[in-house]
């Protein structure tokens, strides 16, 4: 019996659009295939979809995010990210019913992307990242035989995804830079995979930490500021300026004065008290008899 060890078909074609290419596609109630896609549902949420989302069916971004998502490592450092859930059985979205998308006015820019694939790249001598497009076809979807043709600017407008583009354009840049500090400084830690997570995906959480003491003592931030973030998209984008501050450097928020020893003398502090505790646990170790007379 022959075996077949051809690799399996990628769905992707292999052709790079840009905006003025011309596809073909429709996707519309009465297609056979309609809402088919949502069966088959793999979509990775940027920050705006969740805000988009979470706002939509009102509750919280941490509540949105225990009911609604599941966790993944969007690469092999082990960046956070997060999917759609879908029902255990198969891959069914759960905001799909059978009239179709039941949060379709905010549905995620993935959802009003598909079929086309947005591709952002930065070439190792470019300034800044391009943005390149490419066409998915999967065997279940009937769309691409639809006569109906369109260039990709024409179908993202259609579509509503520049919004979603301008308000995830700096997250994305926030990706492509950690990725490509890659290992010249080492595996990110837990803590700056948790920062990032924070201000990526869980805006109220992160609005509770802007309220903490230790944030007002550290960044120089007015009443208006403080005021701006009770607006989900304002502490959003506030959230992107601190990510680029902390992980890399990019100083746009002021910090308060003396903020900055504050925090390495606390440090030192901590470093000297876990020190301590550590030549302590060191001494015990080595020396059993003592410590049990000490008992
Ligand atoms: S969010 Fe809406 S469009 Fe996107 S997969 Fe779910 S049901 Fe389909």
């Amino acid at each position: 019996m022959s075996q077949d060890t051809s690799p399996p078909q990628s769905p992707l074609v292999p052709a790079l659009l840009d905006l003025e290419d011309t596809i073909q596609f429709d996707c519309r109630p009465g297609i056979s295939c309609f809402n088919a896609c949502c069966k088959q549902a793999d979509i990775t949420l940027a920050p705006y979809d969740i805000i988009r989302l979470k706002q939509r069916l009102g509750m919280s971004s941490t509540e949105f995010l225990k009911k609604h998502t599941v966790p993944f490592e969007m690469d092999a450092s082990g960046m956070p990210g997060v999917k759609l859930r879908t029902t255990d059985e198969e891959p069914v979205c759960l905001l799909m019913t059978d009239e179709g998308c039941s949060v379709y006015t905010d549905r995620p820019s993935a959802c009003r992307y598909y079929p086309v694939g947005l591709m952002a790249m930065r070439p190792s001598d470019a300034p800044s990242e391009e943005h390149h497009y490419c066409l998915v076809e999967e065997s279940h979807c009937k769309g691409h035989q639809e006569p109906r043709k369109l260039t990709v600017a024409q179908y993202r407008e259609e579509q509503g995804v520049e919004e979603y583009d301008a308000l995830n354009r700096d997250w994305y840049q926030i990706i492509l830079k950690k990725r490509s500090a890659g290992p010249a400084v080492g595996k990110p830690s837990p803590t700056s995979f948790q920062f990032f997570f924070l201000c990526s995906y869980d805006v109220d959480r992160f609005r509770e930490f802007t309220r903490t003491e230790s944030f007002r003592n550290t960044y120089a931030l007015g009443d208006e500021d403080y005021a701006g973030f009770e607006d989900d998209v304002t502490l959003l984008q506030f959230g992107y300026r601190l990510m680029k501050q902390v992980l890399f450097g990019e100083d746009s928020i002021p910090l308060r004065e003396g903020a900055l020893e504050e925090r390495i003398e606390k440090r030192r502090e901590i470093i000297e008290a876990r020190r301590k505790m550590e030549a302590e646990l060191h001494r015990q170790k080595e020396d059993p008899y003592q410590n049990s007379c000490d008992g």
